[in-house]
């Protein structure tokens, strides 16, 4: 039998398991990979929101990682919520050692602030973000509001932008950080689709169906683990990137009703069992 590839999840600790690491593992898994974490914050957190976010000590995030790359080298690695400054340092150092021996997909999930308002990283770390981690990664998914962020153009009153303006803002951010591609996603948008911009190649849209739901905590986060694992199984951005919209919406379809604020998706279909 061969072996499972294997995903590394960098991120935070969403107790509820509808974001961060823990619902990482189960996308890693229902795509047929053996996913492994480091943590880099806990929070407070339910299906009502983030009430507190603790960073873990940088130094003991280093030594978590580079202890596991040794004995379970990564084919892959999705970063998401990071916290502070000081742990994109590690995480950035770490990247670089690994990708010096093997030049492994890394996807970015840009997470800077929760639904429901709560900052998960320090103005700080969003230079270092873009400065030192976003050069490192194959893609970066950010959504219509963190792309504005991440350009330093204030979210004005009007509704965020779209079209040939999203396509020039998203080229623009590509072309200051070195990115290998940019994918804003729509899910939280009017009309949902996500548009993938990388050099030298049209632009790609992805047309997406809203999905009446209020089941949508962590779609951010399935959506980057699902586009990594898709690269980790051998197929090419756009592909992964059909392929990780498609699973996101059959998690928002079957989501299970759960808790009494914004519900997880389903992640993990059970297993059909023979009758
Ligand atoms: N908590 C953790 C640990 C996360 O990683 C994220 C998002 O990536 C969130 C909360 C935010 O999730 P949401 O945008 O669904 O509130």
């Amino acid at each position: 039998m061969s072996l499972p590839q294997i995903a590394l999840t960098i991120a935070g600790f969403d107790p509820s398991s509808g974001a961060g690491a823990t619902a990482d593992l189960q996308v890693f898994r229902t795509h047929g990979l053996y996913g492994i974490s480091c943590l880099t914050a806990l929070t407070v957190q339910s299906t009502r929101g983030v009430r507190r976010v603790e960073p873990i000590d940088a130094g003991l995030l280093a030594e978590m990682l580079d202890f596991l790359a040794e004995d379970l080298p990564p084919h892959g690695v999705k970063i998401g919520m990071l916290a502070t400054a000081s742990i994109c340092r590690v995480v950035a150092d770490f990247i670089a050692r690994l990708r010096a021996e093997n030049p492994i997909p890394v996807i970015i999930d840009p997470v800077l602030r929760s639904s429901s308002g709560h900052a998960l990283l320090d103005p700080e770390g969003i230079e270092i973000l873009r400065n030192r981690l976003f050069p490192q990664a194959i893609c970066i998914t950010p959504n219509r509001q963190e792309l504005a962020v991440l350009l330093d153009r204030p979210v004005i009153d009007r509704p965020v932008i779209d079209g040939e303006e999203l396509e020039a803002a998203a080229a623009a951010l590509l072309h200051q950080t070195g990115v290998g591609s940019v994918l804003v996603t729509g899910g939280d948008a009017a009309k949902p689709d996500d548009l993938l911009v990388q050099s030298g190649v049209p632009a790609l849209w992805l047309r997406g169906r809203h999905i009446e739901t209020t089941s949508t905590h962590g779609t951010g986060c399935a959506f980057s683990s699902a586009l990594l694992s898709g690269l980790v199984s051998g197929s090419a951005l756009p592909e992964a990137a059909r392929a990780a919209k498609h699973y996101v919406q059959q998690a928002l379809i079957s989501a299970p009703r759960l808790g009494s604020g914004r519900g997880p998706l389903d992640l993990a279909p059970p297993l059909q069992r023979p009758r």
